[in-house]
């Protein structure tokens, strides 16, 4: 990526900083033995009192075994963006979408029709792989938004389906709506429930219909013990795992910026509670991820310095 334009191959937003937040990127942990996927983030956002840049997030996360991302488009410009960076990195592919949030902002202006038609486009460009995030959110959006969400959703739901790609789906606050439409038309093939927020009975319902369940940092949070029976409720062949970073930074750096590099921290904490390997979860976890979007065709994972120490790893610059 030395050659991209600057201005393409860094991220098109900042964060919020907030009050009092710690900026500073949390260090590498040390990197998994059997690689994994990050299959939701937002590389588009820059966090942190220095911001890193698209190379920089996606060389931490090699050299600690996060071998690729799907990067998460939430509304035109960065649905457009996720498919320009993923055409030109092996290490990304794209999901695109309306965020449930951002279809009343649409609907209101007149233009959702519009973006869902271009949403439409984009599915179809390569290393376009999901549809997502769409859904319902019923916490961040009130009532008199809901029809707009439910028609964008819906529209989502047929536009994955026609061109065979995997859904992920955002649901805040409206599990029973998300799976009642889930099942009136007809969920695609492949569906992934984003940073899943239900409790053990909603997992096994998820898991009767096949559906994926993707753990984030929220699951190694003191007060999980919801999340991590929901867990250990459902076959691990329906398991994936995401950072949303920058976004849900897990245990212990919460509240601090959050990367596609943190993400051993969530999965050596859900191998912790399921009682199992690290090494055993990662590999039914990377074989999930591959099942569902296909292959990343990333480079091979650069394995030097394991078990060894960080002097060795080939990025160094935070051990
Ligand atoms: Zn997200």
């Amino acid at each position: 990526m030395a050659n991209e334009p600057q201005s393409e191959a860094n991220f098109v937003r900042q964060r919020d900083k907030g009050t009092g937040r710690d900026l500073t990127y949390p260090p590498l942990p040390d990197p998994l033995v059997v690689p994994v996927y990050d299959n939701h983030t937002h590389l588009e956002i820059g966090d942190g009192d220095q911001s890193l840049s698209v190379a920089e997030q996606l060389d931490r996360a090699s050299s600690v075994g996060v071998r690729g991302v799907i990067q998460v488009g939430g509304d035109l410009e960065t649905s457009r963006w996720s498919a320009m960076m993923a055409a030109r990195e092996p290490r990304m592919l794209a999901a695109v979408a309306i965020h449930p949030n951002e279809a009343p902002v649409y609907d209101a202006a007149g233009t959702l029709d519009d973006a869902l038609a271009e949403i439409a486009e984009l599915a179809t460009r390569p290393r376009v792989v999901a549809i997502g995030e769409t859904g319902l959110d019923y916490f961040r959006t009130g009532p008199e938004g809901h029809a707009s969400q439910q028609r964008s959703f819906e529209a989502h739901i047929e536009i994955a389906k026609r061109n065979g790609l995997a859904l992920q789906i955002h649901d805040r606050d409206a599990h029973a709506a998300v799976i009642e439409t889930l099942l009136r038309v007809g969920a695609p093939e492949r569906t992934v429930f984003h940073c899943f927020s239900g409790d053990a009975e909603m997992a096994r319902i998820l898991a009767d219909n096949g559906w994926y369940l993707s753990f984030a940092g929220t699951v190694t949070f003191k007060n999980a013990d919801r999340l991590r029976a929901a867990l250990a409720a459902v076959p691990r062949a329906l398991l994936l795992v995401e950072t949303d970073a920058p976004f849900l930074t897990p245990a212990p750096f919460r509240g601090r910026p959050n990367a596609p590099y943190l993400l051993p921290h969530t999965l050596r904490a859900m191998a912790d509670h399921l009682e199992t390997d690290v090494t055993i979860l990662a590999s039914q976890i990377s074989s999930n991820t591959e099942l569902v979007y296909g292959c990343w065709d990333a480079e091979p994972v650069n394995v030097i310095g394991i078990g060894t120490g960080s002097e060795t790893r080939p990025f160094g610059g935070l051990a």
